[in-house]
């Protein structure tokens, strides 16, 4: 893909420009409706989700998202897996409700609780091990239909979720340097590749 945005109302914006630095891929600020011409993809960070809400809507963001997502691969990673759920046990969040999932916010403690967990990433019958840094990150409490659970932490609760061209992480991948999962959406190079994983899926 050509060019990525990354939505910077708010959050943990920067190391997702560095990760895509480093794949090679172009990608760009969104702030405003108009930011989201000319891209083919977008990544919603961490950060706070209750703060992100409320901007999306203050800058009219929310029908223009909505309409990309038609379209277009969307990745949320913790704030931003908050914003993508269909459901949120807080009503300050207003989310996209773009994931088929649940999410119970700060669910795995307070800032003070932050730590990096080994994750599992499923890949076919194997598995490949990764860190997965949670910070006051939501629980993904129900997975409902044409979701897939790609990767979990040691309890086996949900860690990284796909539903079609959206993907949803509890985690901050960006803090550790790992790629694989913009591959997944973005990178069609990749042998993480979202059409290539569902192949191995089926199989
Ligand atoms: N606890 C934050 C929220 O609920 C998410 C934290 C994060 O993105 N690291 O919005």
């Amino acid at each position: 893909m050509n060019r990525i945005g990354i939505l910077e109302l708010q959050g943990d914006f920067a190391l997702h420009h560095c990760i895509f630095k480093d794949m090679g891929i172009e990608s760009v600020s969104v702030k405003l409706p108009e930011d989201l011409d000319g891209i083919e993809g977008l990544v919603i960070p961490g950060g706070e989700s209750t703060t992100m809400s409320l901007l999306i809507d203050k800058f009219d963001l929310r029908e223009p998202i909505l309409s990309f997502a038609i379209n277009y691969p969307i990745m949320g990673t913790c704030a931003g897996l908050i914003l993508m759920a269909k459901k949120v046990y807080d009503s300050r969040v207003v989310p996209l409700g773009l994931l088929n999932i649940s999410v119970d916010r700060n669910a795995y403690g307070r800032q003070i609780m932050s730590s990096t967990e080994t994750g599992k990433f499923y890949f076919g019958e194997e598995y490949s091990k990764f860190p997965a840094t949670l910070i006051r990150a939501p629980k993904i409490t129900e997975v409902g239909k044409n979701v897939q659970v790609l990767g979990s932490n040691h309890h086996e609760e949900p860690l990284v979720v796909l539903s079609g061209h959206f993907l949803g992480l509890s985690f901050h991948p960006e803090i550790d340097g790992i790629s694989i999962f913009h591959e997944i959406l973005f990178d069609s190079n990749s042998k993480y590749f979202r059409t290539n994983l569902d192949q191995v899926h089926a199989a």
